[in-house]
């Protein structure tokens, strides 16, 4: 089965309301006719939600919010549920970015109970796995990676395993101007589709992988032309319109 490819724009603590309306629309125009072959969503900071909701309207464009709070309601100041986000029309949610892995003590054991929470409101997980520089270094990539994916998925029925969205993000290469080599991102790819089979059968073949750290027009392409390369998660490049649809055209090629 082809995988549609999947590329998402987060945004990060950047734009104001105004500034993301003004960013959709220079974006809509230039992703219009894409729509089918390949799908793009983009993920603004949570007060931007609503407008950029608004603004995409009619767009091929879906809507990702960046986080999610474990627990689907409760004395959680400061906090946003599964079932808001979903109320404001957000469709995926990105988890376990290593930013919020590093910066905010996130756990693979938190992340695995924000993908239930998120497939309980109807919204689809996209779950950031990655290595550091030193994991690297010393070897442990792909026991680093294969521990942060089992977790995940542990517990999980098989349909939403089908449902899921991994992005392989080596931290080392996340707005760094580092991309990892079309070689080992395809490798780590790999070998995480093969985990996928052993935990969860013939769905494998249905989750997409992206892959991200420093995607940029010049590079997204052949990235996302390696075999278990199913689309990019795009940090710094997502904030410029024509840089950020020359990404997504990268996935039609
Ligand atoms: C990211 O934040 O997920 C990311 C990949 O950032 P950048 O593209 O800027 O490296």
């Amino acid at each position: 089965m082809a995988r549609v490819k999947f590329v998402c724009g987060n945004w990060k603590m950047y734009k104001t309301t105004g500034e993301a309306r003004e960013l959709v629309r220079a974006l809509a125009p230039l992703v219009e006719g894409m729509g089918g072959k390949v799908q793009v969503a983009v993920a603004p900071p949570f007060t931007a939600l609503a407008a950029v909701a608004e603004a995409l309207r009619g767009t091929p464009i879906d809507l990702a919010a960046q986080n999610v709070h474990r627990e689907a309601q409760g004395a959680f100041t400061g906090e946003i549920s599964a079932g808001m986000l979903a109320d404001l029309g957000v469709k995926h949610c990105i988890v376990g970015h290593s930013e919020r892995r590093q910066l905010f003590g996130e756990t693979d054991e938190g992340v695995r109970e924000k993908v239930v929470v998120l497939f309980k409101a109807g919204l689809l997980p996209i779950v950031c796995v990655g290595e550091t520089l030193q994991e690297r270094e010393a070897g442990q990539t792909l026991a680093i990676v294969s521990r942060q994916v089992k977790s995940a998925l542990q517990g999980l029925p098989s349909a939403d395993v089908g449902r899921l969205t991994l992005a392989y993000e080596p931290v080392w290469a996340i707005g760094t101007g580092k991309t990892a080599t079309t070689a080992q991102a395809q490798e780590v790819h790999a070998v995480i589709r093969r985990l996928l089979v052993e935990l969860a059968g013939g769905v494998a073949d249905e989750v997409r992988i992206q892959y991200g750290g420093s995607v940029k027009p010049d590079n997204a392409a052949e990235l996302m032309g390696q075999p278990d390369v199913d689309g990019a998660l795009v940090g710094g490049a997502s904030l410029k319109a024509p840089d950020f649809s020359r990404i997504v055209k990268g996935a039609l090629r």
